[in-house]
């Protein structure tokens, strides 16, 4: 297990992108018995002796607790602060009434905070210590998701999903004595938002070779490598074997670290992220079950990917003079007021954009050898995991929309209209403009 790389220091990184990438977490670590290193940690970042610390019932009871008391041996002054939980679905919600819980904390004016938990309180938590700048470390109770490291904040505004720009942790603290005894689905949607960086990065070498868009080839070296350490251990996912909670928590870590090298999502989320989150949004907006971030991101690749393998068959006969003229649409504004409800608001500004403006492309796609070039620089990221599907079985997570329990006219909703949450194009946009998603999704769902 040495040979797992991650950034374990703050470090600066001069890249052949052209660009010096500055990774800010002074220090990160996994291992066992860790919390007791806490304090010591503390020590050396002189982050001040009073800290808020952020938990909720479940994670208190996995490592909050121990924390507390750790600290209160080595003469922290601690404010503990439990959330509750107000949302009609089972999970914390990273909305304005948790918002303001967390707020409330910084009336005992800690020198830092300790976010104890793993997606939304750390997001939570990210959020609130970057608007009041005061720093934050994190304790991960499980590897769910790739957030830790990454430079925003998820938070839901008036129901609906933005993510706010916010200074990553000072540090992260893995503890694999905790992160083990982390429910199991935790560790399975971690492993599948993982699965969800071959489609992610395929959407952008789409927008590079169409765009120019920038690209960091290096921030897809920390995931590929991530991936197929990953893939090594997944038979060994469902008994929560330390060694693959430790590849699979490393591997989460340098897919967040990737977004912290190129400063947003744009390495980690394409596509699955769009559906997933837009399956996340409506179910909220209807009071119903959402399931977690990363199964929904796994059940949105299996389906992304087979559209990707279709398109790069019949990559030469994609009409691309005609997506990026002005055209009749499948899709006008009443039909996106009826599909969104009142979250219209909040898509209006993207969705009308998207709408009235043909997607801007250069004339690469007329050069020699295109189709050929794209195809093989897609299948490069799409086929960094060989089988996607396999994958998921041998860790013997849910990948399936039926399973997870949503809808089936919302799952295919999510398809149509996820496009029109977010500028940054992906292959859902290059389908609905060439007139194929809807034959793409009636294949596929
Ligand atoms: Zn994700
Ligand atoms: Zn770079």
């Amino acid at each position: 297990m040495d040979k797992l790389f991650y950034f374990q220091k703050a470090a600066e990184i001069p890249c052949s992108c052209g660009q010096t990438h500055h990774i800010l977490t002074q220090k990160t670590m996994v291992d066992h018995s860790l919390i007791e290193q806490i304090p010591s940690v503390l020590d050396q970042l002189h982050l001040g002796k009073t800290c808020l610390i952020v938990f909720d019932e479940n994670t208190y009871q996995a490592a909050g607790q121990k924390v507390e008391t750790i600290l209160n041996q080595e003469k922290y002054e601690t404010i503990p602060l439990l959330l509750h939980h107000n949302s009609p679905t089972q999970y914390l919600e990273p909305d304005e009434a948790t918002r303001y819980q967390v707020g409330a904390g910084l009336r005992y004016q800690p020198d830092f905070i300790i976010a104890v938990g793993s997606g939304v309180i750390n997001d939570l938590v990210k959020f609130t210590a970057h608007r009041s700048r005061i720093p934050y470390v994190v304790v991960g109770t499980a590897a769910s998701m790739d957030g830790y490291p990454s430079p925003g904040a998820p938070m839901l505004v008036n129901g609906y999903k933005i993510t706010f720009e916010a200074s990553p942790p000072t540090a992260i603290f893995l503890d694999l004595d905790v992160l083990t005894k982390a429910p199991l689905d935790l560790l399975q949607s971690g492993f599948s938002d993982l699965i969800g960086k071959t489609t992610a990065n395929s959407d952008w070498i789409l927008r590079n070779q169409l765009q120019e868009e920038y690209i960091c080839h290096y921030s897809w070296d920390l995931v590929k490598e991530a991936l197929q350490i990953l893939l090594e251990s997944a038979d060994q996912i469902p008994q929560r074997k330390s060694e693959a909670v430790q590849a699979l928590s490393i591997a989460l870590l340098n897919s967040g670290f990737s977004m912290a090298l190129v400063g947003d999502s744009r390495p980690a989320s394409g596509a699955e992220h769009l559906v997933a989150h837009y399956l996340e949004m409506m179910s909220l907006s209807r009071g119903e079950k959402t399931s977690l971030h990363g199964l929904r991101v796994g059940a949105a690749t299996l389906v992304i990917h087979k559209m990707y393998q279709r398109f790069l068959e019949e990559i030469d006969s994609i009409d691309w003079a005609k997506i990026t003229s002005p055209h009749p649409v499948r899709v006008n504004k009443k039909i996106l007021q009826e599909k969104f409800g009142f979250l219209y608001p909040s898509v209006e500004k993207e969705a009308i954009h998207k709408l009235t403006a043909p997607i801007v492309l250069t004339d690469s796609y007329k050069k020699p050898g295109f189709s050929n070039r794209l195809r093989k620089m897609i299948s490069d990221k799409l086929f960094a995991i060989p089988d996607v599907e396999q994958a998921l079985k041998r860790s013997n997570t849910p990948s399936t929309f039926e399973e997870l329990g949503f809808p089936k006219s919302l799952v295919k909703d999510s398809f149509l209209f996820s496009r029109f949450v977010r500028s940054r194009i992906t292959i859902l946009d290059i389908l609905d403009e060439a007139d194929l998603l809807e034959e793409y999704v009636e294949e596929f769902l």
